[in-house]
């Protein structure tokens, strides 16, 4: 079947760069798309009006640790010193002996209602990226369980995805002080690469090829040395991509140095990790980054020479003192850039303008992070990441993966007047405004509907499922807190 879409603005693609159509159109047969333009000629099947609205290829999301994330509630505005603003770990590490509770990514398989979990999280995950524009998310980490639940909703709701059971050498975890320290577990690392090895090869190209795999060695401190050497030889064996939490993280960042004398990048190039097909998680506290006080550090020019990418997740940082220095760096040395929505909201809208004012703000310049920068990056970016040349734009031979964005504001007068779209997107859009999502030339969202998903009822579950795990923080909390403790209220709560 042949289907064209008549929009008031198409963002077509030129020579590795977006374009811009005024009324034109977009056509696409199956799941491919045939032509871009100003009209088109042959006969078509199905017409679809999207007058006055964007006409734009799906975001691509480059970090999603799926779930609500209802425990990352708690570390807004808070955070221990002692984990220099990475608060994430006061939600990730428990007391030794002890699991975190409300997070099936850290459910124990035989917990009671560890599978009810486990499939509310795959669904909340997939619908709310559909729900935002995103048409293909890789997931970073979470264990096979999880990964099951995903791969079954990406089926069901038809998003595309790369999948992969994340695996380290051992976590972190806190001792009767709340100190942290490494639980070392190198076998169980090796049972869950296997695992992950396994699981790629059976879903790999599955769901008409939507979904692929990806090996995921969770971060670069958690994992020795034998088994990232073990993750490239897999990844060039079953030619898939490799993602990595890298230069991300103070802690991380330092006890690689103490370790191995080398930062984070110079260790994955000299164990042979690096290339075009990695993207390391973060990436922004690189030994160039003034904060990291590292002389003569080379990071940038490793991850360029490399052809290495970086999924920056502007919003996550932000919220912790941070943000990407800067822009400017990372192009000029080669690395691509992707964005990833890491936590929450998963708004693209919203990821695109929080990179593209710090990129400004920490540049020091109002040409950084441009709205085309960070536009590409939304789609082309994630699109190189992972070596596809069919993602991220909307030209003949591409995925017809595409999402319809309405600029009118519905009622309000959010966007003012629209000139320039990208620009309109990028300072005024919010995630709500995408209508229409096709999936490999299948409508997977229709004015704001994703059928099979009862948006609702999913919010109401995930409320539930976070008031649970606020309740059961002391449960497991490394210094024995509340979640009043840990995270007190904006406001004195009043009886
Ligand atoms: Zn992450």
């Amino acid at each position: 079947m042949r289907t064209l879409i008549r929009g008031g603005w198409i963002v077509g693609h030129q020579e590795g760069h977006h374009t811009l159509w005024r009324d034109g159109v977009v056509v696409f047969e199956g799941g491919s798309i045939v032509h871009v333009g100003a009209d088109f000629d042959g006969a078509v099947d199905r017409e679809i009006d999207a007058g006055g609205m964007v006409v734009a290829p799906g975001f691509v999301d480059m970090h999603v640790h799926g779930g609500h994330r209802a425990s990352h509630r708690l570390i807004t505005d808070t955070g221990r010193p002692d984990y220099f603003g990475q608060p994430f770990l006061e939600i990730s590490v428990p007391r030794e002996g002890k699991r975190p509770t409300g997070d099936p990514r850290y459910t124990r398989p035989d917990q009671a209602g560890a599978t009810e979990g486990t499939d509310l999280h795959a669904t909340f995950t997939v619908a709310d990226l559909l729900r935002n524009g995103v048409t293909t998310f890789m997931e970073i980490g979470s264990q096979l369980r999880v990964q099951e639940g995903l791969l079954k909703e990406v089926d069901r709701l038809g998003a595309r995805a790369y999948l992969g059971p994340g695996f380290d050498s051992g976590r972190w975890v806190a001792d009767d002080q709340g100190r942290l320290k490494r639980a070392l577990d190198e076998a169980g690392g090796w049972r869950e690469f296997e695992g992950a090895v396994d699981f790629i090869k059976r879903v790999d190209g599955s769901c008409d090829d939507r979904v692929r795999g990806i090996l995921i060695p969770r971060e670069s401190e958690s994992c020795t040395v034998d088994l990232l050497r073990a993750t490239r030889k897999a990844a060039d064996e079953l030619k898939v991509p490799i993602s990595i939490h890298a230069a991300y993280n103070f802690i991380e960042f330092f006890e690689l140095v103490m370790e191995h004398r080398m930062s984070p990048v110079e260790l994955l190039e000299s164990i042979g990790l690096l290339g075009p097909d990695v993207t390391i998680g973060h990436g922004n506290l690189v030994a160039e980054n003034p904060q990291m006080n590292f002389a003569g550090g080379r990071d940038l020019e490793i991850m360029g020479e490399h052809g290495v990418s970086i999924s920056h997740c502007p919003v996550n940082i932000a919220r912790r003192g941070r943000c990407l220095d800067s822009w400017e760096r990372y192009r000029k040395a080669g690395v691509n850039i992707a964005l990833g929505s890491d936590t929450y909201p998963r708004d693209f809208m919203m990821q695109m303008r929080i990179a593209s004012y710090f990129g400004k703000v920490i540049g020091r310049n109002l040409h950084a992070a441009s709205a085309a920068d960070v536009f590409e990056a939304a789609t082309l970016g994630g699109a190189r990441a992972l070596g596809r040349d069919d993602l991220g734009r909307l030209a003949p031979g591409a995925r017809a993966d595409i999402i319809i964005v309405d600029v009118s504001g519905r009622g309000t007068l959010r966007y003012g007047p629209v000139r320039d779209p990208i620009k309109s997107l990028v300072e005024c859009g919010i995630g709500d405004d995408v209508r229409t999502v096709i999936v490999d030339g299948v409508v997977r969202m229709e004015d704001g509907r994703i059928p099979g998903v009862d948006m609702e009822a999913l919010r109401a579950q995930a409320q539930e499922a976070g008031e649970h795990a606020w309740d059961h923080l002391q449960d497991w909390d490394a210094l024995g807190r509340t979640a009043e403790e840990m995270s007190p209220w904006s406001f004195p709560l009043m009886k």
